[in-house]
């Protein structure tokens, strides 16, 4: 067991759990957070199994899946028809729908609420040959042998280790979605419809008595209008014949401020991960667009892959060499899937895509 002190920049969804799964290798933690409170932005998040394994490795794997909704993706076009890619099965399309702000709040109190500190605003850090020493804004300067980012899309961390890797906005593409009271909806767990317009968007149960929607376009061109009109007029892509009725009137019903708008931002492929006591992990490192919704997922893979590899070698340097090489190699082909997914032209090329995503995905899956 190491005994290294590590500071966590983020506490997020990754930093959270970067922490709990350092905690288990001996690792002494604290998590630097700028908000005033573990909060999570966004409504529910699909975790695949290969993230799911984490949890399990931190005992908190019923748990989860206690507070979540097991879903079997079902595909549609905008009439209606159920689309699934030939060859894939129901295992290829199983991820759990978990609520974001309840999974963080678990993963807080599995690292520690004493070992996260809140209100923290990181500046920067110094790197030298025996530690690295992380800035915040107040003042104060904290050493620690290790540094790890989980410092989401907009990463000071990333700035300092790849000077230029600003993230860039996704032109024209946005998401809108919100959890609203569960309704008359139809039984299928995941209603997605891949629609007109490059627009894909449905509905799934994130608890018995609560539905989130989903609204995504790409080259969603001029917005007008309140939150929710903008939603809707892209909904209208995504229903043919009354097919979707029930996503429309969701929408129509949903207040304005609970509905959450965001222009997507992607992080550029980066030349390098680490230096010698420095680790980008989660949205830091690789922030993708969320048409494959797997970017959480593949964050909590990293983190997987840090954890084990930290535990069978000691040389720091070493250790987050071979987790860069290891990342980096996986996001080379992360990166193909989702472009072949992000251009597919209707929904049945959309299916054969996601499903030959997703079965790669799991499939090649880090034994950790
Ligand atoms: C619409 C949408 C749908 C998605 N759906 C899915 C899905 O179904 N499945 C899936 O796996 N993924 C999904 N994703 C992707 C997923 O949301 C992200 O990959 C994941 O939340 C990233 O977590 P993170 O901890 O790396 O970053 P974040 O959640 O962004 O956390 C970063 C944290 O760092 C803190 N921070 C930032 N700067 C500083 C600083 N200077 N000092 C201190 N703290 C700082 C922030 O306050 C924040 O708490 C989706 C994304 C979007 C946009």
């Amino acid at each position: 067991m190491s005994t290294k002190s590590t500071v966590i920049v983020g506490g997020g969804l990754v930093g959270l759990t970067a922490a709990a799964s350092l905690e288990l290798i001996g690792h002494d933690v604290v998590v630097l957070e700028q908000a005033p409170r573990i909060r999570a932005v966004g409504a529910g998040i699909g975790l695949w199994a290969n993230a799911l394994r984490e949890f399990d490795h931190l005992g908190i794997g019923a748990a989860v899946q206690d507070m979540g909704i097991e879903q079997n993706t079902w595909f549609f076009d905008p009439a209606g028809a159920p689309v699934r890619a030939p060859g894939h099965t129901d295992s290829d399309h199983r991820f759990l729908l978990v609520p974001r702000p309840q999974l963080n709040s678990l993963l807080a109190d599995t690292v520690g609420r004493d070992r996260i500190r809140l209100g923290a605003h990181v500046t920067g850090y110094t790197e030298t040959e025996s530690d690295v020493v992380v800035h915040l804004a107040d003042g104060e300067a904290l050493r620690a042998d290790l540094l790890i980012g989980s410092d989401g899309v907009h990463s000071p961390i990333r700035r300092q280790l790849v000077p230029g890797s600003d993230a860039v906005a996704h032109p024209g593409h946005y998401a809108w979605r919100a959890i609203v009271p569960t309704g008359n909806q139809k039984p299928e767990t995941t209603v997605l419809t891949v629609g007109h317009h490059r627009t894909r968007g449905g509905y799934a149960r994130i608890a018995g008595d609560r539905t989130m929607w989903m609204v995504n376009q790409f080259d969603a061109g001029p917005l007008t209008g309140s939150k929710r009109e903008r939603a809707l007029e892209r909904a209208q892509n995504l229903v043919e014949a009354g097919w979707n009725d029930e996503l429309l009137s969701m929408i129509a019903d949903t207040p304005d401020e609970s509905i959450l708008e965001n222009q997507i931002t992607l992080v550029p492929e980066l030349p390098r991960w680490t230096s010698a006591r420095v680790a980008l992990t989660g949205d830091a490192a690789h922030g993708l667009s969320p048409h494959i919704a797997a970017g959480g997922t593949l964050g909590i893979e990293d983190v997987g892959v840090l954890r084990s590899i930290l535990a069978a070698e000691t040389d720091l340097e070493k250790a987050l060499a071979t987790y860069e090489h290891a990342r980096s190699a996986r996001f080379d082909t992360v990166r193909r899937h989702s472009a072949a997914v992000e251009h597919a032209g209707d929904a049945a090329e959309f299916a054969q895509r996601y499903a030959a995503f997703s079965h790669w995905m799991l499939a090649t899956a880090p034994a950790t």
